[in-house]
C-alpha cells in the first residue's frame, strides 16, 4: 500500500457470519506492526462491513479484536512457571494434539480454597487470554498485600486457553470436531470434548469454592457477568456471594457493570450445559462468566482502541483483588 493514499475495505459476506446482528456499533481492529492496534471507523451497510483509511506505513494488518497469538501463549506458560509457588500441574490435549496446560499457584500447603479460571473455551475470545495474560502479570508482584491474604487462603488453578485448535484453525466458536466447547458441561467425551473432559476430570479430584469463566461477547458493548441463578438448588447464599462479587468489583474501580448484559434465566430454567452452570452446580459453588466486548465499554468509551488487551488485563488484575475480599467467605 502507499502511505497517505485512501484505500477502503469492504467484508462483502459480514451479514451471512454468526452474530450479523453485532456488526452495528462494531469498528475493525488495526495494526502496522502487530503490537499496538487501533480502531479503524466502521460502517455495516447492506450485509457488509465497510472502513477506509489513510495508512501510515505500507503494510496493515487487521483483526476481529487485538489477537493472542499461540507464540505469546507459550511465553505466558513459561513466565508463569517461575511465579512463587508456581507449577504446571497437568496439560491435557486437545484433539490434533495441542497442549491445553493447567497451572497451579499454591504458596501455602495450608490454604484450604480451591478457586478456577479458565479461558478461551471460544477461541475466537481472545480478550479472554489478554485477561489471564493480566491476572499471571499481577502475580509476579512480591509487596501485594491483597496477593498474598488471597493465596494465604487459596490456591489457584489457572486454564489460559481451553481451545487451542479452534484459535489455530480460526474458529469463532468450536473446537476442531465442531464442538461449542461451552454446550458441552453435561457431555464432555475424550473423543469429541477432550478439553472439557480434561479439566472436568481435573477438578473432580481437586474441588471447585469458586469458578470463573472468560469470555468476549460480540454485541453488548459493556463488560458485565453471567452467574447461575436458574440452577436447580440455586440458595441465598449463592445469591449474596454473586452480589457481593459484583458490587467489591464495581468498589474496585474496575471496568465492569450491572445494567447491561443477558437476560437473566428463570428459577430452575438455566442451562447446565454451559460451564459456568455447571461447575456451580456441580460444587455448590460461587460461578460466574466474565463477558468483556469485542466493541468498547461503553461506561468509559475510548474510541482509539475500544475495548482492548490491555483494558483486559487490567480487569484480570482486578478481579484478584475481588477474590482476596472474598476468599474467606466462599464457604460456610
Ligand atoms: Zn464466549
Amino acid at each position: 500500500m502507499q502511505p497517505g493514499q485512501r484505500y477502503g475495505f469492504s467484508l462483502v459476506n459480514a451479514g451471512q457470519s454468526s452474530y450479523k446482528q453485532a456488526w452495528h456499533g462494531y469498528h475493525a481492529v488495526a495494526s502496522y506492526d502487530q503490537r499496538t492496534w487501533f480502531r479503524v471507523p466502521s460502517r455495516f451497510e447492506e450485509g457488509a462491513l465497510n472502513f477506509d483509511i489513510e495508512p501510515q506505513h505500507a503494510q496493515i494488518w487487521f483483526a476481529y479484536f487485538e489477537p493472542y497469538s499461540r507464540e505469546r501463549h507459550e511465553q505466558l506458560i513459561a513466565d508463569a512457571q517461575r511465579l512463587a509457588g508456581a507449577e504446571l500441574l497437568a496439560t491435557g490435549r486437545s484433539i490434533e494434539g495441542r497442549a491445553i496446560e493447567l497451572l497451579r499457584i499454591s504458596r501455602n500447603p495450608q490454604a484450604s480454597r480451591k478457586i478456577w479460571l479458565i479461558a478461551q473455551q471460544h477461541p475466537g475470545e481472545h480478550m479472554a487470554e489478554w485477561f489471564m495474560d493480566g491476572l499471571i502479570e499481577r502475580l509476579q508482584q512480591t509487596d501485594d498485600a491483597e496477593l498474598s491474604a488471597l493465596l494465604e487462603q487459596a490456591d489457584l488453578y489457572i486454564v489460559p486457553n481451553m481451545n487451542p485448535d479452534g484459535a489455530y484453525r480460526g474458529h469463532l466458536r468450536t473446537n476442531h470436531a465442531g464442538r461449542d466447547l461451552n454446550r458441552a458441561w453435561q457431555s464432555a467425551s475424550e473423543t469429541d470434548s477432550p478439553e472439557v473432559y480434561f479439566v472436568q476430570q481435573q477438578m473432580r479430584a481437586v474441588g471447585v469454592d469458586l469458578f470463573l469463566d472468560i469470555h468476549g461477547d460480540e454485541e453488548i458493548p459493556h463488560v458485565f457477568v453471567a452467574g447461575c441463578e436458574g440452577n436447580p438448588g440455586y440458595s441465598m447464599r449463592l445469591q449474596s456471594l454473586e452480589e457481593q462479587f459484583k458490587r467489591l468489583l464495581i468498589e474496585q474501580g474496575a471496568e465492569f457493570q450491572t445494567a447491561f448484559g443477558y437476560p437473566r434465566d428463570e428459577p430452575g430454567q438455566a442451562n447446565t450445559t454451559l460451564a459456568c452452570n455447571a461447575v456451580g452446580l456441580e460444587f455448590d459453588c460461587l460461578a460466574f462468566t466474565i463477558e468483556m466486548p469485542f466493541k468498547d465499554h461503553d461506561d468509559r468509551p475510548n474510541p482509539h482502541t475500544g475495548w482492548s488487551g490491555e483494558r483486559s488485563k487490567g480487569l484480570g488484575k482486578d478481579v484478584l483483588s475481588v477474590l482476596a475480599a472474598m476468599v474467606g467467605q466462599l464457604r460456610e
